[in-house]
Protein backbone atom coordinates (compact mmCIF):
# COMPACT_ATOMS: atom_id res chain seq x y z
CA UNK A 1 0.00 0.00 0.00
CA UNK A 2 2.86 2.20 -0.08
CA UNK A 3 2.60 3.55 -3.73
CA UNK A 4 -0.75 3.40 -5.31
CA UNK A 5 -1.14 5.31 -8.46
CA UNK A 6 -3.37 8.61 -8.29
CA UNK A 7 -6.64 9.10 -8.81
CA UNK A 8 -5.63 12.92 -9.88
CA UNK A 9 -2.69 13.74 -11.68
CA UNK A 10 -2.10 16.96 -9.43
CA UNK A 11 -5.13 18.22 -7.07
CA UNK A 12 -5.63 21.56 -7.96
CA UNK A 13 -6.10 24.40 -5.37
CA UNK A 14 -10.16 25.19 -5.12
CA UNK A 15 -11.53 27.32 -7.55
CA UNK A 16 -8.29 27.16 -9.98
CA UNK A 17 -8.37 25.84 -13.18
CA UNK A 18 -5.72 23.54 -14.58
CA UNK A 19 -4.25 26.44 -17.36
CA UNK A 20 -4.42 29.42 -14.74
CA UNK A 21 -2.53 27.13 -12.44
CA UNK A 22 0.34 26.10 -14.59
CA UNK A 23 0.66 29.96 -15.51
CA UNK A 24 0.99 30.49 -11.80
CA UNK A 25 3.74 27.43 -11.63
CA UNK A 26 5.36 29.23 -14.38
CA UNK A 27 5.20 32.33 -12.79
CA UNK A 28 6.73 31.38 -9.64
CA UNK A 29 9.58 28.95 -11.18
CA UNK A 30 10.68 32.06 -12.55
CA UNK A 31 11.05 33.80 -9.42
CA UNK A 32 12.39 30.83 -6.94
CA UNK A 33 14.13 28.83 -10.33
CA UNK A 34 13.15 25.65 -11.84
CA UNK A 35 14.21 23.27 -9.11
CA UNK A 36 12.83 25.30 -6.51
CA UNK A 37 9.20 24.46 -7.23
CA UNK A 38 8.01 20.84 -7.73
CA UNK A 39 4.33 19.64 -8.81
CA UNK A 40 2.86 16.80 -6.40
CA UNK A 41 2.29 14.64 -9.18
CA UNK A 42 3.96 10.93 -8.78
CA UNK A 43 2.60 8.44 -6.50
CA UNK A 44 2.67 9.10 -3.15
CA UNK A 45 4.69 7.61 -0.55
CA UNK A 46 4.45 7.57 3.05
CA UNK A 47 8.48 6.90 3.54
CA UNK A 48 9.09 7.30 7.11
CA UNK A 49 10.07 9.50 10.31
CA UNK A 50 13.27 10.54 8.73
CA UNK A 51 12.58 10.44 5.05
CA UNK A 52 9.00 12.14 5.49
CA UNK A 53 6.62 13.29 2.58
CA UNK A 54 6.39 16.74 2.01
CA UNK A 55 3.61 16.24 0.14
CA UNK A 56 0.62 14.89 2.03
CA UNK A 57 -0.04 13.22 5.79
CA UNK A 58 2.26 10.29 6.31
CA UNK A 59 -0.21 9.40 8.84
CA UNK A 60 -3.41 9.37 7.01
CA UNK A 61 -6.56 8.80 8.86
CA UNK A 62 -8.20 9.80 5.53
CA UNK A 63 -7.88 8.50 2.20
CA UNK A 64 -4.40 8.86 1.30
CA UNK A 65 -5.10 11.36 -1.31
CA UNK A 66 -7.69 13.55 0.41
CA UNK A 67 -4.86 15.94 2.34
CA UNK A 68 -2.77 16.31 -0.53
CA UNK A 69 -0.33 19.41 -1.67
CA UNK A 70 -0.47 20.64 -5.58
CA UNK A 71 3.24 21.71 -5.97
CA UNK A 72 6.12 22.54 -2.87
CA UNK A 73 8.25 25.45 -3.22
CA UNK A 74 11.72 25.77 -1.63
CA UNK A 75 12.37 29.02 -0.73
CA UNK A 76 15.83 30.04 0.20
CA UNK A 77 15.50 33.42 2.29
CA UNK A 78 13.08 35.68 4.06
CA UNK A 79 12.96 37.71 0.64
CA UNK A 80 12.03 34.39 -1.26
CA UNK A 81 9.17 33.41 1.16
CA UNK A 82 7.87 36.94 0.87
CA UNK A 83 8.21 36.63 -2.94
CA UNK A 84 5.96 33.25 -2.60
CA UNK A 85 3.53 35.44 -0.71
CA UNK A 86 2.94 37.69 -2.89
CA UNK A 87 2.67 35.28 -5.81
CA UNK A 88 0.24 33.38 -3.36
CA UNK A 89 -2.13 37.02 -2.98
CA UNK A 90 -1.58 37.71 -6.51
CA UNK A 91 -3.10 34.19 -7.77
CA UNK A 92 -5.54 33.56 -5.07
CA UNK A 93 -3.64 30.03 -4.20
CA UNK A 94 -3.61 28.88 -0.71
CA UNK A 95 0.09 28.65 0.64
CA UNK A 96 1.06 26.13 3.56
CA UNK A 97 4.36 26.88 5.43
CA UNK A 98 6.01 23.96 7.48
CA UNK A 99 9.57 24.19 9.05
CA UNK A 100 10.98 20.22 8.77
CA UNK A 101 7.04 18.84 8.83
CA UNK A 102 8.25 16.13 11.44
CA UNK A 103 5.01 17.14 13.96
CA UNK A 104 4.13 13.08 12.82
CA UNK A 105 0.67 12.63 14.43
CA UNK A 106 -0.86 16.11 14.19
CA UNK A 107 -0.79 15.91 10.49
CA UNK A 108 2.67 15.94 9.44
CA UNK A 109 3.18 18.26 6.46
CA UNK A 110 -0.69 18.48 5.03
CA UNK A 111 -2.06 21.29 4.24
CA UNK A 112 -5.62 21.55 5.48
CA UNK A 113 -6.93 22.28 2.35
CA UNK A 114 -6.12 19.71 -0.74
CA UNK A 115 -4.42 21.83 -3.64
CA UNK A 116 -2.80 24.21 -1.20
CA UNK A 117 1.32 24.80 -1.96
CA UNK A 118 3.56 23.86 0.51
CA UNK A 119 6.41 26.09 1.27
CA UNK A 120 9.64 23.67 2.94
CA UNK A 121 11.36 26.46 4.69
CA UNK A 122 13.25 23.54 6.18
CA UNK A 123 15.17 22.63 2.64
CA UNK A 124 17.12 25.23 2.28
CA UNK A 125 16.45 27.74 4.73
CA UNK A 126 18.91 25.70 7.36
CA UNK A 127 21.13 27.94 8.83
CA UNK A 128 21.92 28.28 12.72
CA UNK A 129 22.23 32.18 12.73
CA UNK A 130 24.09 33.07 15.76
CA UNK A 131 25.27 31.57 19.01
CA UNK A 132 25.79 34.24 21.29
CA UNK A 133 27.69 32.26 24.32
CA UNK A 134 27.68 35.48 26.57
CA UNK A 135 23.84 35.37 26.47
CA UNK A 136 23.29 31.81 26.03
CA UNK A 137 20.93 32.08 23.02
CA UNK A 138 20.51 30.88 19.65
CA UNK A 139 19.41 32.63 16.00
CA UNK A 140 17.60 29.59 13.92
CA UNK A 141 15.92 29.43 10.91
CA UNK A 142 12.99 26.85 10.11
CA UNK A 143 15.24 23.63 9.03
CA UNK A 144 17.52 23.94 12.29
CA UNK A 145 16.58 20.44 13.63
CA UNK A 146 16.93 19.65 17.59
CA UNK A 147 19.80 17.13 16.07
CA UNK A 148 21.52 20.01 14.06
CA UNK A 149 21.84 22.31 16.79
CA UNK A 150 22.74 19.79 19.31
CA UNK A 151 25.80 18.58 16.64
CA UNK A 152 26.96 22.52 16.51
CA UNK A 153 27.21 22.87 20.30
CA UNK A 154 29.33 19.66 20.30
CA UNK A 155 31.06 20.67 17.73
CA UNK A 156 32.00 23.98 19.09
CA UNK A 157 32.49 22.44 23.01
CA UNK A 158 29.69 24.99 23.80
CA UNK A 159 28.58 24.18 27.56
CA UNK A 160 25.00 24.05 26.72
CA UNK A 161 22.22 22.05 26.09
CA UNK A 162 18.86 21.92 24.13
CA UNK A 163 15.81 20.89 25.09
CA UNK A 164 14.23 18.23 22.60
CA UNK A 165 10.70 16.70 22.08
CA UNK A 166 11.00 12.58 22.83
CA UNK A 167 12.09 12.88 18.94
CA UNK A 168 15.20 14.90 17.77
CA UNK A 169 14.54 15.07 14.34
CA UNK A 170 11.88 17.90 14.24
CA UNK A 171 12.60 21.58 13.70
CA UNK A 172 13.67 23.76 16.62
CA UNK A 173 11.50 26.44 15.06
CA UNK A 174 8.83 24.69 14.35
CA UNK A 175 8.11 22.74 17.18
CA UNK A 176 8.14 25.80 18.88
CA UNK A 177 5.88 27.65 16.85
CA UNK A 178 3.50 24.47 17.28
CA UNK A 179 4.01 25.02 21.30
CA UNK A 180 5.43 21.51 21.35
CA UNK A 181 6.95 20.65 25.18
CA UNK A 182 10.17 18.96 25.92
CA UNK A 183 11.37 17.59 29.08
CA UNK A 184 14.57 19.62 30.42
CA UNK A 185 13.81 22.27 33.25
CA UNK A 186 13.41 24.71 29.64
CA UNK A 187 10.79 22.34 28.03
CA UNK A 188 8.65 24.81 27.75
CA UNK A 189 9.48 25.40 24.00
CA UNK A 190 7.53 28.91 23.09
CA UNK A 191 8.25 29.85 26.56
CA UNK A 192 12.08 30.17 25.76
CA UNK A 193 12.16 31.77 22.83
CA UNK A 194 12.90 35.67 22.45
CA UNK A 195 12.66 37.87 19.02
CA UNK A 196 10.63 36.45 15.84
CA UNK A 197 11.36 37.26 12.29
CA UNK A 198 7.88 37.22 10.93
CA UNK A 199 6.47 37.49 6.75
CA UNK A 200 2.92 39.05 7.18
CA UNK A 201 0.74 37.67 5.02
CA UNK A 202 0.82 40.30 2.60
CA UNK A 203 3.95 39.63 2.23
CA UNK A 204 5.48 42.73 5.03
CA UNK A 205 8.40 41.85 7.07
CA UNK A 206 8.49 41.71 10.73
CA UNK A 207 10.40 41.66 13.95
CA UNK A 208 8.87 41.14 17.38
CA UNK A 209 10.11 42.09 20.18
CA UNK A 210 13.40 43.85 20.72
CA UNK A 211 13.82 43.32 17.37
CA UNK A 212 11.54 46.16 15.96
CA UNK A 213 14.33 48.32 17.23
CA UNK A 214 16.86 48.91 14.55
CA UNK A 215 20.36 48.17 16.40
CA UNK A 216 23.10 50.53 15.54
CA UNK A 217 24.16 51.65 11.70
CA UNK A 218 21.83 48.57 10.48
CA UNK A 219 22.94 46.15 12.68
CA UNK A 220 20.22 43.75 14.69
CA UNK A 221 18.89 45.27 17.52
CA UNK A 222 21.60 43.91 20.57
CA UNK A 223 19.03 42.76 22.91
CA UNK A 224 16.83 41.05 20.68
CA UNK A 225 17.46 37.72 22.05
CA UNK A 226 17.62 39.12 26.03
CA UNK A 227 13.92 40.41 26.41
CA UNK A 228 10.98 38.89 24.59
CA UNK A 229 8.76 41.09 25.01
CA UNK A 230 10.06 44.40 24.50
CA UNK A 231 7.50 47.14 24.57
CA UNK A 232 3.44 47.33 23.78
CA UNK A 233 1.42 44.57 23.08
CA UNK A 234 3.49 40.96 23.49
CA UNK A 235 3.07 40.10 19.71
CA UNK A 236 4.31 36.50 19.75
CA UNK A 237 2.05 34.61 20.89
CA UNK A 238 -0.27 35.31 17.91
CA UNK A 239 2.11 33.61 15.58
CA UNK A 240 1.83 30.35 17.08
CA UNK A 241 -0.64 27.68 16.51
CA UNK A 242 -1.88 30.32 13.98
CA UNK A 243 -1.73 30.97 10.42
CA UNK A 244 -1.05 34.95 10.73
CA UNK A 245 1.91 34.92 9.45
CA UNK A 246 5.64 32.86 8.27
CA UNK A 247 8.11 32.81 10.85
CA UNK A 248 11.68 32.73 9.15
CA UNK A 249 13.71 33.23 12.01
CA UNK A 250 13.45 32.80 15.56
CA UNK A 251 16.22 33.31 18.66
CA UNK A 252 15.99 30.62 21.75
CA UNK A 253 17.66 30.92 25.08
CA UNK A 254 19.90 28.22 25.97
CA UNK A 255 20.32 25.84 28.97
CA UNK A 256 23.29 26.21 30.62
CA UNK A 257 24.51 21.73 31.49
CA UNK A 258 24.30 20.64 34.28
CA UNK A 259 24.85 17.83 36.50
CA UNK A 260 21.90 15.39 36.09
CA UNK A 261 20.29 12.16 37.82
CA UNK A 262 17.38 10.02 35.96
CA UNK A 263 15.16 7.60 37.91
CA UNK A 264 12.02 5.66 37.26
CA UNK A 265 9.11 4.89 39.70
CA UNK A 266 6.87 2.40 39.89
CA UNK A 267 3.50 2.16 41.56
CA UNK A 268 1.51 -0.94 42.04
CA UNK A 269 -2.17 -0.54 41.60
CA UNK A 270 -4.07 1.56 38.59
CA UNK A 271 -6.70 3.12 41.39
CA UNK A 272 -3.46 4.84 42.75
CA UNK A 273 -3.36 7.28 40.01
CA UNK A 274 -5.13 10.35 41.39
CA UNK A 275 -3.01 9.94 44.51
CA UNK A 276 -0.10 9.93 42.69
CA UNK A 277 -1.07 13.42 40.87
CA UNK A 278 -2.05 14.45 44.00
CA UNK A 279 1.82 14.21 45.35
CA UNK A 280 3.40 15.41 42.05
CA UNK A 281 1.41 18.82 42.50
CA UNK A 282 3.30 20.02 45.30
CA UNK A 283 6.48 18.64 44.45
CA UNK A 284 6.17 20.37 41.21
CA UNK A 285 5.25 23.88 42.63
CA UNK A 286 7.55 24.23 45.24
CA UNK A 287 10.22 23.35 41.83
CA UNK A 288 11.76 19.66 44.00
CA UNK A 289 10.96 18.21 40.56
CA UNK A 290 13.54 19.35 38.21
CA UNK A 291 11.87 18.53 34.97
CA UNK A 292 8.18 17.67 33.88
CA UNK A 293 7.91 13.98 34.10
CA UNK A 294 6.00 11.59 32.54
CA UNK A 295 4.05 9.31 34.25
CA UNK A 296 3.09 6.53 31.73
CA UNK A 297 0.62 3.21 32.00
CA UNK A 298 2.79 -0.05 32.19
CA UNK A 299 1.30 -1.20 29.04
CA UNK A 300 4.06 1.22 27.59
CA UNK A 301 6.67 -0.78 29.04
CA UNK A 302 5.39 -3.51 26.76
CA UNK A 303 5.08 -1.05 23.76
CA UNK A 304 8.60 0.92 24.03
CA UNK A 305 10.90 -2.69 23.90
CA UNK A 306 9.87 -2.38 19.99
CA UNK A 307 8.27 -5.52 20.08
CA UNK A 308 5.00 -6.12 18.03
CA UNK A 309 1.80 -6.24 19.70
CA UNK A 310 1.40 -9.72 18.67
CA UNK A 311 4.83 -10.85 20.57
CA UNK A 312 2.80 -10.22 23.74
CA UNK A 313 -0.72 -11.43 22.17
CA UNK A 314 -2.47 -12.58 19.80
CA UNK A 315 -6.20 -12.53 20.70
CA UNK A 316 -8.31 -9.63 19.05
CA UNK A 317 -8.85 -6.28 20.30
CA UNK A 318 -6.76 -4.65 23.34
CA UNK A 319 -4.46 -6.62 25.69
CA UNK A 320 -6.24 -7.33 28.33
CA UNK A 321 -5.10 -6.41 31.55
CA UNK A 322 -3.91 -9.47 33.06
CA UNK A 323 -1.98 -10.22 29.89
CA UNK A 324 -0.47 -6.89 30.38
CA UNK A 325 0.34 -7.94 34.21
CA UNK A 326 1.60 -11.44 33.46
CA UNK A 327 4.05 -9.87 30.78
CA UNK A 328 5.26 -7.00 33.39
CA UNK A 329 5.62 -8.90 35.80
CA UNK A 330 8.91 -10.45 33.75
CA UNK A 331 10.44 -7.09 33.36
CA UNK A 332 12.91 -4.52 35.05
CA UNK A 333 9.89 -2.50 36.20
CA UNK A 334 8.27 -5.50 37.86
CA UNK A 335 3.59 -5.96 37.95
CA UNK A 336 2.93 -2.44 38.51
CA UNK A 337 0.08 -0.27 37.04
CA UNK A 338 2.25 3.29 36.49
CA UNK A 339 5.60 4.38 35.82
CA UNK A 340 7.17 7.52 36.71
CA UNK A 341 10.30 8.82 34.53
CA UNK A 342 12.01 11.67 36.15
CA UNK A 343 15.33 13.76 36.32
CA UNK A 344 16.84 15.96 39.22
CA UNK A 345 19.33 18.21 38.25
CA UNK A 346 21.87 20.37 40.28
CA UNK A 347 24.92 18.95 42.28
CA UNK A 348 25.64 15.59 43.77
CA UNK A 349 24.51 16.79 46.88
CA UNK A 350 21.39 19.02 45.95
CA UNK A 351 20.17 15.90 43.69
CA UNK A 352 20.50 13.74 46.80
CA UNK A 353 18.35 16.02 48.77
CA UNK A 354 16.04 16.46 46.20
CA UNK A 355 15.57 12.69 45.58
CA UNK A 356 15.01 12.46 49.23
CA UNK A 357 12.54 14.68 49.24
CA UNK A 358 10.97 12.85 46.65
CA UNK A 359 10.94 8.87 47.63
CA UNK A 360 9.59 10.29 51.30
CA UNK A 361 6.59 12.25 49.67
CA UNK A 362 5.87 8.92 47.14
CA UNK A 363 6.17 6.46 50.85
CA UNK A 364 2.67 7.62 50.94
CA UNK A 365 1.75 4.76 47.89
CA UNK A 366 2.09 1.06 49.17
CA UNK A 367 4.67 -0.76 47.48
CA UNK A 368 6.38 2.45 45.49
CA UNK A 369 9.58 1.50 43.60
CA UNK A 370 12.80 3.29 42.38
CA UNK A 371 14.96 2.57 39.85
CA UNK A 372 18.33 4.07 38.88
CA UNK A 373 19.58 3.47 35.60
CA UNK A 374 22.27 1.12 36.64
CA UNK A 375 19.39 -0.71 38.28
CA UNK A 376 18.12 -1.66 35.16
CA UNK A 377 19.29 -3.88 31.86
CA UNK A 378 21.46 -1.42 29.36
CA UNK A 379 18.68 -1.88 26.43
CA UNK A 380 15.93 0.24 29.00
CA UNK A 381 13.91 3.11 27.54
CA UNK A 382 15.14 4.74 31.28
CA UNK A 383 18.57 5.37 29.59
CA UNK A 384 17.16 6.69 26.64
CA UNK A 385 14.76 9.04 29.21
CA UNK A 386 18.29 10.13 30.75
CA UNK A 387 19.22 11.42 27.41
CA UNK A 388 16.16 13.46 26.79
CA UNK A 389 16.00 14.63 29.93
CA UNK A 390 19.86 15.80 29.89
CA UNK A 391 19.55 17.57 26.22
CA UNK A 392 20.49 14.65 23.90
CA UNK A 393 18.19 14.41 21.13
CA UNK A 394 17.18 10.27 20.34
CA UNK A 395 14.99 8.56 18.32
CA UNK A 396 13.69 5.60 20.60
CA UNK A 397 10.15 6.24 20.62
CA UNK A 398 9.83 5.54 16.78
CA UNK A 399 10.15 1.86 18.44
CA UNK A 400 6.41 2.24 19.24
CA UNK A 401 5.53 1.58 15.48
CA UNK A 402 6.75 -1.84 15.45
CA UNK A 403 3.27 -2.44 17.49
CA UNK A 404 1.00 -2.79 14.24
CA UNK A 405 1.88 -3.44 10.53
CA UNK A 406 1.55 -0.28 8.35
CA UNK A 407 1.60 1.57 11.97
CA UNK A 408 0.22 5.10 12.13
CA UNK A 409 -0.32 7.41 15.14
CA UNK A 410 -2.46 10.26 16.29
CA UNK A 411 -2.26 12.04 20.04
CA UNK A 412 -4.91 13.04 22.12
CA UNK A 413 -3.76 15.40 24.13
CA UNK A 414 -6.04 17.20 26.51
CA UNK A 415 -5.14 19.75 29.15
CA UNK A 416 -6.34 19.04 32.87
CA UNK A 417 -5.33 20.88 36.45
CA UNK A 418 -2.51 18.83 38.33
CA UNK A 419 -5.42 17.16 40.34
CA UNK A 420 -6.07 13.64 41.17
CA UNK A 421 -10.02 13.88 40.83
CA UNK A 422 -9.68 16.04 37.15
CA UNK A 423 -7.27 13.67 35.97
CA UNK A 424 -8.92 10.82 36.81
CA UNK A 425 -12.27 12.14 34.76
CA UNK A 426 -10.38 12.55 31.58
CA UNK A 427 -8.59 8.97 32.11
CA UNK A 428 -12.00 7.54 32.89
CA UNK A 429 -12.89 8.88 29.60
CA UNK A 430 -10.44 7.26 27.83
CA UNK A 431 -10.26 4.51 29.69
CA UNK A 432 -14.50 3.87 28.52
CA UNK A 433 -13.95 5.05 24.94
CA UNK A 434 -10.83 3.38 23.81
CA UNK A 435 -12.40 -0.23 25.11
CA UNK A 436 -15.88 0.83 23.23
CA UNK A 437 -13.68 1.14 19.98
CA UNK A 438 -11.38 -1.71 20.84
CA UNK A 439 -7.88 0.45 20.86
CA UNK A 440 -5.33 0.13 22.92
CA UNK A 441 -4.98 2.73 25.58
CA UNK A 442 -1.55 4.51 25.84
CA UNK A 443 -1.66 8.00 28.09
CA UNK A 444 1.64 9.43 28.94
CA UNK A 445 1.01 12.54 31.18
CA UNK A 446 3.54 15.19 31.15
CA UNK A 447 3.02 17.01 34.63
CA UNK A 448 3.13 20.29 35.78
CA UNK A 449 2.79 22.02 39.11
CA UNK A 450 -0.49 23.18 37.98
CA UNK A 451 -1.58 21.50 34.75
CA UNK A 452 -0.83 18.56 33.27
CA UNK A 453 -0.89 17.45 29.36
CA UNK A 454 -3.00 13.84 29.14
CA UNK A 455 -1.51 12.74 25.96
CA UNK A 456 -2.79 9.35 24.70
CA UNK A 457 -1.02 7.98 21.82
CA UNK A 458 -3.53 6.03 19.29
CA UNK A 459 -1.58 3.54 17.02
CA UNK A 460 -3.31 2.65 14.18
CA UNK A 461 -3.03 0.55 10.96
CA UNK A 462 -3.52 2.98 7.96
CA UNK A 463 -4.26 0.06 5.55
CA UNK A 464 -6.92 -0.89 7.41
CA UNK A 465 -10.02 1.05 6.55
CA UNK A 466 -12.17 -0.49 9.45
CA UNK A 467 -9.56 0.95 12.24
CA UNK A 468 -9.13 4.73 10.83
CA UNK A 469 -13.10 4.40 10.99
CA UNK A 470 -12.61 3.19 14.72
CA UNK A 471 -9.98 6.08 15.32
CA UNK A 472 -11.63 8.53 13.81
CA UNK A 473 -14.91 7.75 15.95
CA UNK A 474 -12.80 7.26 19.08
CA UNK A 475 -11.36 10.99 18.66
CA UNK A 476 -14.46 12.63 18.05
CA UNK A 477 -16.13 11.52 21.06
CA UNK A 478 -13.08 12.21 22.87
CA UNK A 479 -13.22 15.46 22.16
CA UNK A 480 -16.58 15.89 22.93
CA UNK A 481 -17.15 14.10 25.89
CA UNK A 482 -13.84 15.71 27.85
CA UNK A 483 -15.13 19.59 26.45
CA UNK A 484 -18.44 18.58 28.11
CA UNK A 485 -16.43 17.99 31.64
CA UNK A 486 -14.18 21.25 31.19
CA UNK A 487 -11.21 20.07 29.50
CA UNK A 488 -9.94 21.22 26.17
CA UNK A 489 -6.92 20.21 23.63
CA UNK A 490 -3.62 21.82 23.54
CA UNK A 491 -3.23 20.79 20.31
CA UNK A 492 -4.29 18.62 17.59
CA UNK A 493 -4.43 16.68 14.33
CA UNK A 494 -5.57 18.95 11.50
CA UNK A 495 -8.86 17.19 10.74
CA UNK A 496 -9.97 18.05 14.55
CA UNK A 497 -8.96 21.60 14.44
CA UNK A 498 -12.50 22.45 13.87
CA UNK A 499 -13.94 20.95 16.43
CA UNK A 500 -11.43 21.02 19.25
CA UNK A 501 -11.76 25.16 17.76
CA UNK A 502 -15.99 25.15 18.74
CA UNK A 503 -14.70 23.55 22.14
CA UNK A 504 -12.96 27.00 22.99
CA UNK A 505 -16.81 28.91 22.50
CA UNK A 506 -17.62 30.68 25.57
CA UNK A 507 -19.20 33.77 25.46
CA UNK A 508 -20.70 33.24 21.83
CA UNK A 509 -17.34 32.53 20.60
CA UNK A 510 -15.32 35.38 21.76
CA UNK A 511 -12.01 33.63 20.66
CA UNK A 512 -13.06 32.93 17.64
CA UNK A 513 -14.56 35.84 16.17
CA UNK A 514 -11.18 37.78 17.46
CA UNK A 515 -8.96 35.32 15.74
CA UNK A 516 -11.10 35.64 12.59
CA UNK A 517 -11.00 39.49 12.99
CA UNK A 518 -7.06 39.52 13.12
CA UNK A 519 -6.96 36.75 10.13
CA UNK A 520 -8.99 39.07 8.18
CA UNK A 521 -7.21 42.04 8.52
CA UNK A 522 -3.65 40.91 8.37
CA UNK A 523 -4.47 37.88 5.27
CA UNK A 524 -7.36 39.53 3.06
CA UNK A 525 -6.99 37.29 0.21
CA UNK A 526 -7.30 33.89 2.70
CA UNK A 527 -4.16 32.92 0.83
CA UNK A 528 -2.32 31.28 4.53
CA UNK A 529 -2.67 28.21 5.48
CA UNK A 530 -6.89 28.27 5.76
CA UNK A 531 -8.31 26.18 8.20
CA UNK A 532 -5.00 26.19 10.59
CA UNK A 533 -6.52 25.50 13.96
CA UNK A 534 -9.61 26.43 13.11
CA UNK A 535 -9.41 29.55 11.99
CA UNK A 536 -10.90 29.99 8.30
CA UNK A 537 -10.33 33.36 6.93
CA UNK A 538 -13.11 35.17 5.40
CA UNK A 539 -13.17 33.64 1.87
CA UNK A 540 -13.71 30.42 3.03
CA UNK A 541 -15.92 30.61 6.39
CA UNK A 542 -19.69 28.98 5.75
CA UNK A 543 -18.82 27.44 2.75
CA UNK A 544 -18.44 23.56 3.93
CA UNK A 545 -15.31 24.25 4.66
CA UNK A 546 -15.25 23.28 8.36
CA UNK A 547 -15.18 19.90 9.19
P1 LIG B 1 8.50 19.84 13.14
O1 LIG B 1 9.29 19.46 11.94
O2 LIG B 1 9.29 20.48 14.20
O3 LIG B 1 7.70 18.74 13.72
P2 LIG B 1 6.64 21.27 11.44
O4 LIG B 1 7.49 21.89 10.43
O5 LIG B 1 5.89 20.06 11.04
O6 LIG B 1 7.48 21.01 12.75
O7 LIG B 1 5.65 22.38 12.01
C1 LIG B 1 4.47 22.08 12.68
C2 LIG B 1 3.36 23.00 12.17
O8 LIG B 1 3.63 24.34 12.58
C3 LIG B 1 3.27 23.05 10.65
O9 LIG B 1 2.34 22.12 10.15
C4 LIG B 1 2.82 24.49 10.38
O10 LIG B 1 1.41 24.57 10.41
C5 LIG B 1 3.37 25.26 11.53
N1 LIG B 1 4.66 25.89 11.16
C6 LIG B 1 5.85 25.29 11.14
N2 LIG B 1 6.82 26.13 10.81
C7 LIG B 1 6.24 27.32 10.61
C8 LIG B 1 6.74 28.61 10.26
N3 LIG B 1 8.04 28.79 10.07
N4 LIG B 1 5.87 29.62 10.14
C9 LIG B 1 4.57 29.42 10.36
N5 LIG B 1 4.02 28.23 10.70
C10 LIG B 1 4.85 27.19 10.82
Amino acid sequence: PESVPRRCRVRLPPDTTREAFDEAIDTLRKALGEDNVVLNDKPLIDGWYMEHPNTHDAFHLVDQEDLVSSATVYPASTADVQAVVRWANTHGIPIYPISMGRNVGYGGTAPRVPGSVVVDLGKRMNKILSIDVENASCVVEPGVSYFALYDEIQRRNLPFWIDCPDLGGGSVLGNAVDRGVGYTPMGDHFGAHCGMEVVLPTGELLRTGMGALPGKDGADNPTWQSFPAAYGPYSDGIFSQSNFGIVCQMGFHLMHETGHQSYMLTFPRDEDFPDIVEIIRPLAQKGILGNIPQLRHVVQELNVTGHPKSHWYSGPGPVPRDIIHKHASRMPCGDCAWVFYGTQYGDEAAIKTQLNMIKSAFAAIKGFKFFFPSDVPPDHYLHDRALVCSGVPVLRELDWLNWKSNAAHLFFSPITPTRGKDAKIVHDINVRLHAKYGIDLFPTLCIAGREMHYITNIIYDRSSDDEKRRVNALMTELIAETAREGYGEYRTHLLYADQVARTYNWNDNALMRFNETIKDALDPNGILAPGRNGIWPKKYRGKGWEL
